[in-house]
């Protein structure tokens, strides 16, 4: 009789056990269920949202948004009037814009140096086996040059310099420390001034430095390379912290749906 009790009481105390996992396994999968459609719901609605505040008028296929990068390269010349600022070549249409930008960067009290504006394909090619050349000479081997070259400088066809819309800008100060263009030129107060002034020109600093930026322009951090987007688009683009790539995206998404 003891033994018989015993084993009811062990299957009586299993079977409890077992609802009470069984309910708690239901519960558990509810509320995720629930906890994934609230997250989808207010996914859809930042969206949704975000969609309204979207610059007026602006379309993906607009002059000032075209895209040159390593997934969207063009081999062929973009044609476009093209202006001649301190020797360097650019789009015509951000001359002035370019201008008042520098303009107030002297009224800070920085002056700055134009390096690089418009650059053909065939420009750029010369730019990239120059870099190859050098890094070679520095002693590497050509899959290591070719890696550290790939790194910093576009292959040709895939460089934004090919849109004359991009510009390479240095504080004069910066500039003399680091000649060759490195992310340090962000220690100057001149260079900082740029980066956080373009947007009210129209200028966006293109390659920012964070690994999500990076992962979708494939360009590591660049504090001289700005590029023009337009007043409206840049500050939208700034305030939200989107890469051109990201804000053609939700563009994309925003006409579609
Ligand atoms: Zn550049």
């Amino acid at each position: 009789m003891k033994m018989h009790s015993k084993r009811l009481v062990g299957l009586i105390l299993g079977l409890v056990i077992t609802c009470v996992v069984t309910l708690y396994a239901i519960c558990y999968v509810n509320h995720s269920n629930k906890l994934i459609k609230k997250q989808q719901v207010v996914q859809k609605s930042s969206i949704k949202s975000l969609r309204h505040t979207l610059p007026k008028q602006t379309k993906v296929s607009d002059w000032q948004l075209i895209l040159i990068n390593k997934q969207h390269p063009r081999t062929s010349e973009i044609h476009f009037n093209k202006v001649t600022v301190d020797g360097k070549q650019m789009d015509q249409r951000i001359e002035k814009s370019l201008t008042d930008f520098r303009a107030g960067a002297k009224i800070a009290g920085y002056d700055t140096t134009l390096v690089s504006a418009y650059r053909s394909i065939a420009d750029q090619s010369e730019v990239y086996q120059n870099s190859l050349r050098q890094n070679e000479a520095n002693g590497m081997d050509e899959k290591a040059a070719t890696k550290l070259t790939k790194s910093v400088i576009q292959t040709p066809g895939s460089s934004e310099h090919q849109t004359g819309l991009a510009v390479d800008l240095a504080g004069n100060d910066a500039l003399a420390k680091y000649p060759a263009l490195m992310a340090q030129m962000d220690e100057f107060k001149s260079q900082r001034w740029l980066m956080k002034h373009a947007s009210d020109y129209g200028f966006v600093l293109r390659y920012l430095n964070d690994s999500k930026s990076m992962s979708q322009t494939g360009i590591d951090y660049e504090s001289w390379h700005f590029r023009y987007v337009g007043i409206a688009n840049a500050r939208y683009m700034v305030q939200h912290h989107l890469t051109l790539e990201a804000y053609l995206d939700m563009l994309r998404n925003a006409t579609q749906n």
